[in-house]
């Protein structure tokens, strides 16, 4: 490399450093190389499954660092050689090297639930990472991140992408050995063939996989039971050690699994760890815009966003939505799914969903809010910027979203017609403040017992 090329990419490495997380900057920046600019395209070794990430997030900053440096609009190419990368990182180890698996293996039987691809899940900035480090495995499984470890909340995709990475490797290598299991299910045989006392079959079947894809790791944590997490342990490590891929879903951070020895929560830290956190509204409406493809039924735009801002933490109560709905509407003889009809069609699934109360209305909310901030209705409603005003502003919409069954565009609507982005960062904002700010906090508390 040139001194040029050497200060242009530091440039860039510092350009990027400064914009994204810490976590995604070492994820998909820090092991990517320029190997030389030639006629003003600045070549880029990369992984290829990092290549569109760069496409999508760094132009920019290479463009910048091309003007600093070169006073030139510099383009960028990217090549990789996944194999070169994989093996300067990792080693093989020379155990591994040497293993064979016996040649007699009994036929195994996946367990994947072949639904559930890389396909049909939709990509947002809350599953980015996951989905990104998912393909890597699939693509490269055993080298790349090992364990990989997905971690969020319930019906947010966690099981879904398991079965896609074990799908996507049979695509490629029907006669891979690959496992799907919940960590419930491992207990469950465990037992069993402790009390038949064929623990070495159990031990063969686990230990000779090529990828071990284990949900819900949680509720090994739960279990006293001795000796499982020590035979788990033990898979563990022969797996890790002949490079074999591991894959664990939980529903909490590795040091959050209280009830685990140690040692295993170790091992899951060795590889990657990503989390997925609920969808926003857009990625609401992508998902089911996807999903209303199976049904019959024409879904105005309406419905679908007033469906997205009915249930905003968990994938599984969206899509319950829909068979709710597509119920009624048979049952009704209804091909057009108004709001009205899909208001109706779920009324009882949001009646079970908790900390939701429907009868608020959000003008109500304003005038208490209003009143207490000395300022009025139509000013919260308008588009003066004080301070006062402002923050009566963002609080009434961070109330109209906690309190009521309202969806994003519609709180918009109630206040001066808002685009749903504007509520959705007022509601942000508050939140994250009051995180910080007791006096804010107990203010907010003091407005909602008169709301209520
Ligand atoms: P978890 O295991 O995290 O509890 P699941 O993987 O079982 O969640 O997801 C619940 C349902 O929601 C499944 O039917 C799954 O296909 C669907 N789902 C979740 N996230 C997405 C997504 N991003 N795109 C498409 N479908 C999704
Ligand atoms: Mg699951």
């Amino acid at each position: 490399m040139t001194e040029n090329e050497q200060i242009f990419w530091n440039r860039i490495l510092e350009l990027a450093k400064s914009q994204l997380k810490q976590a995604t900057y070492e994820f998909f920046v820090l092991d990517a190389k320029l190997i030389k600019i030639e006629n003003q395209v600045a070549i880029i070794y990369l992984d290829r499954m990092k290549e569109l990430f760069w496409e999508k997030n760094l132009k920019p900053v290479i463009l910048t660092a091309g003007f600093e440096i070169f006073n030139a609009e510099i383009s960028v190419e990217y090549i990789y050689d996944e194999q070169a990368a994989i093996q300067e990182e990792q080693p093989v180890s020379e155990q591994s090297r040497n293993y064979t698996a016996p040649a007699t293996l009994a036929p195994i039987q996946s367990d994947l639930n072949p639904k559930y691809t890389f396909d049909n899940f939709i990509q947002g900035d809350e599953n980015r990472w996951a989905v990104a480090a998912s393909i890597a495995v699939a693509n490269t499984p055993g080298t790349t991140y090992n364990p990989l470890f997905i971690w969020g909340g319930p019906g947010l995709g966690k099981t879904h992408l398991l079965n896609a990475i074990g799908n996507s490797v049979l695509q490629d290598k029907p006669n891979a050995r690959i496992k799907y299991i919940t960590a419930e299910n491992f207990i469950n045989e465990f037992v069993v063939h402790i009390r038949l006392d064929t623990m070495d079959e159990l031990k063969e079947k686990f230990r000779n996989l090529d990828i071990l894809l284990i949900d819900d790791i949680q509720s090994l944590a739960k279990k006293t039971l001795s000796g499982t997490q020590e035979e788990f342990f033990n898979t563990f490590n022969t797996l890790h050690n002949h490079n074999k891929q591991i894959v664990l879903t939980s529903d909490r951070t590795p040091d959050h699994l209280n009830d685990l020895e140690q040692r295993l929560v170790t091992r899951f830290k060795w590889g990657l760890t990503v989390n997925i956190t609920p969808p926003d509204f857009e990625t609401r409406v992508a998902i089911l815009t996807n999903k209303i493809q199976e049904y019959n039924f024409i879904f105005p735009q309406d419905t679908i966003e007033y469906l997205a801002g009915q249930f905003d933490s968990n994938v599984r109560d969206l899509e319950g939505a829909l068979k709710d709905i597509s119920l009624v509407a048979n049952f009704k003889q209804i091909d057009t799914i108004t709001v009205d009809i899909a208001a109706e069609a779920i009324r009882a699934r949001k009646q079970d969903s908790p900390n939701r109360i429907t009868v608020i209305p959000i003008e109500e909310i304003q005038s208490q809010v209003g009143k207490f901030y000395g300022v009025t209705v139509k000013e919260i409603k308008a588009t003066k910027r004080t301070q006062d005003i402002v923050l009566a502003r963002q609080v009434a919409m961070f109330l109209a979203r906690e309190m009521t069954d309202n969806s994003l565009p519609k709180i918009g609507k109630e206040f001066g017609g808002r685009d749903h982005s504007t509520v959705l960062h007022a509601y942000n904002k508050i939140k994250n403040m009051i995180s910080q700010d007791d006096g804010l906090r107990i203010e907010i508390e003091t407005i909602k017992n008169k709301i209520k």
